[in-house]
């Protein structure tokens, strides 16, 4: 297995005040991390730090290179970022706005559509679904149209990483499912590996390989998701009995 990402003796503040603990992290190809963990935990600190959005403490290492040394356009490359929330406010159209993806990708200014460029895009649009609305402006998509949207730009992308803060957040159930499922397909391809915040702890648990239980900006358990997604490992972050809530909420279905 290759590793993709490696955090080590990883520590974030903000004013002096410790979001993240030293933690360290290994990302394998072929791998979901999902990081879960109560508000304020620091999972999203956590994020930002690798794509170099807040200072830090400690190594991050892409492919076995610091992540600090590689230039905008290598780092944009190799690691894709999908926030939880994406603002438009101007009328592009949605393949404008997944052709953006190609940028990192470009030679220079203008000249981002070459003939791999544009193969990567309409697989980009194909797999989302979205081809058919290739041409609408993005102001009048649906919430979880524009969410594929911005899925469909970090596939364009072609990264090695794929960055996600809580992909399916507000999204309707088919929506979560389908957004998952994708993720899922694109991880099949090799050299590729998703490190992804969930709040959604069944979604957590049916999409992760592995994860990160984080408590008060320290790691309280790490490993494969079966083995870190325990009753007794879950209560003593969540404060409450997890297991018994989730069965309790299913049970109402049966
Ligand atoms: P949530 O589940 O609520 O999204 P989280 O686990 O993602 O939370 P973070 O957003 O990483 O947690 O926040 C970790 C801590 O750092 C919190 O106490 C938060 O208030 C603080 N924090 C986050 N961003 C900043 C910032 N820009 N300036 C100051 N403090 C911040």
């Amino acid at each position: 297995m290759s590793k993709i990402l490696e955090i080590k003796n990883l520590s974030v503040s903000y004013g002096g005040i410790e979001a993240i603990k030293n933690i360290s992290l290994d990302v394998e190809a072929g791998s979901i991390v999902t990081l879960i963990g109560s508000n304020g935990a620091g999972k999203s600190t956590a994020l930002n730090a690798v794509t170099q959005g807040v200072p830090y403490t400690g190594r991050i290492s892409l492919e076995g290179r610091d992540i600090r040394a590689l230039k905008g356009a290598e780092r944009a490359r190799s690691v894709g970022f999908l926030a939880q929330k994406n603002a438009v406010s101007y009328a592009y159209s949605v393949e404008e706005v997944v052709s953006l993806g190609r940028y990192a990708h470009a030679s220079g200014f203008l000249s981002a559509r070459d003939d791999e460029g544009e193969a990567c895009v309409e697989r980009a649009l194909e797999w989302t679904g979205l081809t058919a609305l290739r041409r609408a402006s993005v102001l009048t998509l649906s919430g979880g149209e524009l969410q594929r949207t911005f899925l469909a730009q970090v596939f364009a992308q072609n990264p090695k990483l794929l960055i996600l803060d809580e992909p399916a957040n507000h999204l309707d159930l088919i929506y979560q499912k389908h957004i998952f499922s994708l993720i899922e397909a694109w991880l099949k391809q090799p050299g590729r590996a998703v490190i992804s915040v969930v709040h959604d702890l069944s979604l957590a648990k049916k999409y992760g390989t592995h994860t990160v239980l984080m408590d008060r900006g320290r790691c309280a358990a790490q490993g494969r998701t079966n083995e870190v997604m325990t009753r007794e490992r879950l209560e003593a972050v969540y404060g409450m009995d997890v297991y018994g809530w989730m069965r309790d909420l299913l049970g109402q279905w049966a």
